[in-house]
């Protein structure tokens, strides 16, 4: 319990971390590249690929163009890495490892967010679909072309198994028969993935329920009464009012900032806590005798509530904002425009999308791979549209 409390340094790896030097190794045998643990060589080669320089221009909740200050998915993906990390260390896992994981985690996503993925999904419809977490894995193991004997990163299994966080029956099906102890092989068997990506799945939620509040009031689509209704926020808004009595008169964006601070903390605390209680009384033996339990990344059950209540608060206020959902149909008109476009003219596309063999996988990787702005500029030379003002 003390790491769990007191948040030291702790001196060993968990029984039921995933340890470096038990990996399962990459698809490829590759000679070690000493000093660097094969996952932090994972983390070095995200970092390094060009999918994850794209995040950069790809929308969050606030298409790319609304403004500098908003989230995007690289500054997403750095907030969950730092999160994740801070708890992988409380609780003695592989830091290294829950950061690659959360570098990765968003790769697959298309532009628009959630609206460009619907949008590419229905397009793909008759093609075998498109799940952004399927194609965040796809990205690492055959999109990036950056060596010379083979297709994407060659990543090692742990990693991979973090990224593929959902599959559908019929991609399980189809991955586990290419490779039938891969990371898609638990969509069928059942098990959790490790404990490292558990803690990143969580870190992830954590993370954006923070900064889509934080999103949303420098947007002006939400405002302070509307936070005072949700009990998690309130509780620090007065918390942090009793203390700097102030901050409320002050344009509230310190307040904000405080508020979501000693949240996001707390909830961290919580996590890690919980987390080690469940591991407390499990006593799983190791990184595999866990995968074999239930979920044991968790958050308390009053904390669990009171997140819950923020993210219907972020839906019902914010994600279908009519000024959010408004853009995100036009977002769902470029990328649906865009299929349209180079499913009827391949050689729209750079040559080596037009020439693979199936064509719908070919334009929906292309697409998926775009940024907003890109997406934007293509759609604009292809159809003669401007949809969005100032896009350049
Ligand atoms: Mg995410």
């Amino acid at each position: 319990m003390t790491a769990a409390t007191e948040f030291m340094r702790p001196a060993a790896l968990a029984p039921w971390a995933c340890a470096p030097d038990q990996t399962r190794g990459r698809r490829l045998p590759q000679a070690p590249s000493p000093p660097r643990t094969e996952h932090q060589r994972d983390r070095d080669r995200i970092v390094h690929c060009s999918a994850f320089r794209r995040l950069v221009y790809k929308t969050q909740v606030f298409i790319n163009h609304e403004g500098d200050l908003f989230r995007t998915r690289l500054t997403h993906s750095l907030e969950v890495a730092q999160l994740s990390r801070s708890a992988a260390r409380a609780l003695a896992l592989n830091e290294d490892l829950v950061e690659a994981i959360a570098l990765a985690h968003d790769l697959g996503h298309t532009p628009f967010g959630h609206a460009g993925q619907d949008a590419l999904h229905a397009c793909m419809h008759d093609h075998g679909g498109f799940e952004h977490n399927l194609q965040s894995l796809r990205v690492v193991d055959t999109l990036e072309q950056r060596y010379p004997n083979f297709d994407g990163l060659n990543l090692t299994f742990e990693t991979r198994e973090g990224i593929l966080k959902h599959c559908s029956r019929r991609n399980a099906e189809r991955l586990s028969t290419r490779e039938p102890q891969g990371p898609a092989q638990r969509f069928l068997t059942g098990g959790q993935p490790s404990l490292e990506a558990q803690l990143v799945n969580l870190a992830d939620e954590l993370t954006y329920i923070a900064h889509d509040v934080d999103d949303g009031m420098r947007s002006g689509l939400i405002h302070w009464a509307q936070l005072e209704q949700v009990p998690l926020l309130n509780h620090w808004r007065l918390r942090v009012l009793d203390e700097y009595p102030g901050l409320q008169d002050q344009g509230g964006r310190r307040l904000l900032a405080e508020c979501l601070r000693r949240m996001i903390s707390a909830l961290v605390m919580d996590l890690v806590h919980s987390t080690q209680l469940a591991l407390d009384e499990a006593r799983p033996t190791s990184a595999d005798a866990l995968r074999a339990l239930p979920a044991m990344a968790r958050l308390s059950s009053d904390r669990q509530e009171q997140t819950a209540a923020l993210k219907r608060f972020l839906f019902q206020s914010l994600y279908r904002h009519p000024q959010v959902t408004a853009m995100t149909e036009m977002a769902k008109t470029v990328v649906a425009d865009l299929f349209q476009a180079y499913t009827t003219a391949p050689q729209e596309m750079p040559e080596e999308h037009h020439q693979r063999p199936w064509l719908q996988r070919a334009v929906a990787d292309y697409i998926a791979g775009m940024t907003d702005r890109f997406a934007l500029r293509e759609h604009h030379r292809l159809t003669g549209q401007r949809l969005f003002p100032s896009t350049d």
